[in-house]
């Protein structure tokens, strides 16, 4: 009995429920755009850095999907940050079509707001009305501090909520900027560390492969693989590592700088120059950083993700990280320290990969698509009117004022007509997917649609069909692919552990609050985990 007991008394010291505990001093929440969980176990063996020491000292989420379709960056990292799926929440794309202004807007668009950097539409978290974990956060503790950082305007500015201390992202002209909407000025030390970034000097660099080559030929297809994009303007370039930054047009490599490792380097440098300003970690009030890393996307969105162009960033991704890690270590000690790895969506393979694989897949032909949708407008403004309906992406938005047969023939014309685009699956139309039956792919469906923003006819694509056409690929559908992405939760010295039931993003943000023990929304759509650390 007494042996009983005391074993009962050692695992109650060791087992414990994290909300029980004091809360951590710092959350570091890392978004790595377009991170799967097949490339983070695929690459496992080559791990040295940050993605061991997160994977080693946490909890991995196995089976965790983006529950909503249009998987992109907007509605993921919405989701990520609000718990609430895009469709309710109206963020339903990075872009949309407004029918009352008669334009598109972008998701963090504000006319009213001015960036530092001078250039584009200001940027703003004004067009979200729902609330964030950041925001649960500051509400609970006025004293925490939230920063977010990201190489994406949408990422840092939907991440960091209402009234982040600091929200930062690349303004895709050599800087890292904010807007009027968060401060009156940008601060002098990231004036300071855009000076030294220094972006125009990469013109001297050359992206090489990290390690050895057996390793790219072991975890990576060949290099020179049709479908990759050529970045170098060199005449007779392939699309293969090294590349020689120089080789890109200065315009390219000032604007696309973030697409490429060097880029999440540079966010990961910003993030701990950011952790020593801002003083994060050294109060009893716990603190945020949001890290949005965006090289990951850039690189998939160029090579796909099977190329040794992706490996190599994994690789150097872990490197990155590891400098955080360590940098929080020296300057703050680990022990109170809580981080989340996670993706705003997945990506699907080549089409000219899985082509080799023999498994049906393609690019829809721009010309094609382009021919079928002028023919869909055409026959609508014959039998309806002019500008009754407006086509934006792959989606048709109908006037208000139509009546309820105007839009079944408008319906009826486009399902028709998309037959005829070669890897659309059908078109549907908002009753449509609202009367569904529920099951895996079509609750996805149910979660990106919002009843009165968004359109009324939506195109899908086939399962592996892009839009994208002639290189590279891309995500934004429901399919496992785009949806499937990681969760680890990680604190220091605890036994590393596997959950392999489904969970999806819209979880993540209220875990965390329950974590640093927080009051958060109750119009969420997510469930708290129940995570359980369990020390070494
Ligand atoms: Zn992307």
């Amino acid at each position: 009995m007494r042996k009983k007991l005391i074993f009962l008394f050692v695992a109650s010291l060791t087992f414990f429920s994290c909300s029980k505990q004091g809360n951590p001093k710092l959350v570091v929440y890392i978004v790595s755009d377009q991170l799967t969980p097949s490339l983070l176990n695929k690459f496992d063996p080559l791990f040295t850095g940050g993605f061991r020491w997160l994977k080693d000292n946490g909890i991995n989420y196995t089976n965790t999907f983006h529950n909503h379709g249009k998987t992109n960056t907007g509605p993921g990292y919405f989701t990520l940050s609000t718990g609430v799926y895009p469709g309710k929440g109206g963020i339903i794309s990075n872009d949309w079509y407004v029918r009352d202004m008669k334009r598109s807007i972008n998701v963090v668009e504000d006319t009213s707001a001015t960036n530092f950097s001078g250039k584009g539409i200001g940027r703003s978290f004004k067009n979200i009305s729902s609330s964030t974990l950041a925001d649960w956060l500051k509400d609970t503790h006025p004293s925490s501090k939230v920063v977010s950082i990201s190489g994406k305007d949408r990422g840092s500015i939907l991440m960091g909520g209402r009234n982040p201390d600091l929200a930062l992202w690349y303004d895709k002209d050599g800087g890292f900027t904010s807007s009027t909407y968060y401060l009156p000025a940008l601060p002098v030390w990231v004036s300071d560390f855009n000076k030294n970034l220094n972006v125009l000097s990469y013109t001297d660099s050359t992206w090489s492969r990290l390690k050895e080559p057996g390793i790219y030929s072991k975890y990576a297809r060949p290099d020179d693989f049709k479908g990759e994009k050529i970045v170098s303007k060199k005449k007779g370039a392939k699309p293969i590592l090294p590349l020689n930054f120089g080789e890109m047009s200065p315009s390219s490599l000032l604007s696309g700088f973030y697409e490429y490792p060097q880029g999440d380097r540079a966010l990961v440098n910003l993030a701990i120059k950011s952790i020593s300003q801002l003083k994060l970690g050294k109060d009893n009030y716990p603190d945020i950083l949001f890290l949005g890393l965006s090289a990951t996307d850039g690189v998939g969105h160029h090579f796909g993700p099977n190329s040794v162009e992706q490996l190599d960033n994994y690789l150097r991704s872990d490197k990155n990280l590891m400098l955080l890690i360590d940098y929080i270590r020296d300057e703050i000690g680990l022990d109170d320290i809580v981080f989340i790895l996670t993706g705003d969506h997945g990506v699907m393979a080549l089409p000219e990969y899985l082509q080799s694989k023999k498994i049906s897949s393609g690019r829809i032909s721009s010309s094609q698509r382009k021919k079928v949708y002028s023919e869909i407008l055409n026959q609508i403004n014959q039998i309806i009117g002019i500008d009754k309906v407006v086509q934006y992406g792959n989606a048709f938005y109908f006037n208000k004022d139509l009546s309820k047969e105007e839009r079944e023939v408008a319906t009826k014309i486009i399902k028709k007509a998309v037959r005829y685009i070669e890897g659309v699956s059908e078109a549907l139309s908002l009753e449509d997917i609202l009367n569904l039956s529920p099951n895996k792919l079509n609750n996805r469906l149910k979660n990106m649609i919002h009843p009165h923003k968004g359109p009324d006819v939506y195109v899908l694509l086939k399962e592996n069909w892009l839009w994208k056409r002639s290189y590279g690929s891309s995500h934004g559908s429901h399919y496992d692919y785009d949806s499937h992405v990681p969760l680890i939760i990680s604190k220091n010295n605890i036994i590393k552990d596997y959950i392999n039931s489904t969970v999806h993003t819209v979880d993540i943000p209220l875990t965390i609050a329950n974590i640093l023990d927080l009051n958060y929304s109750k119009n969420v759509d997510g469930i708290p985990l129940n995570v359980q650390f369990q020390s070494k």
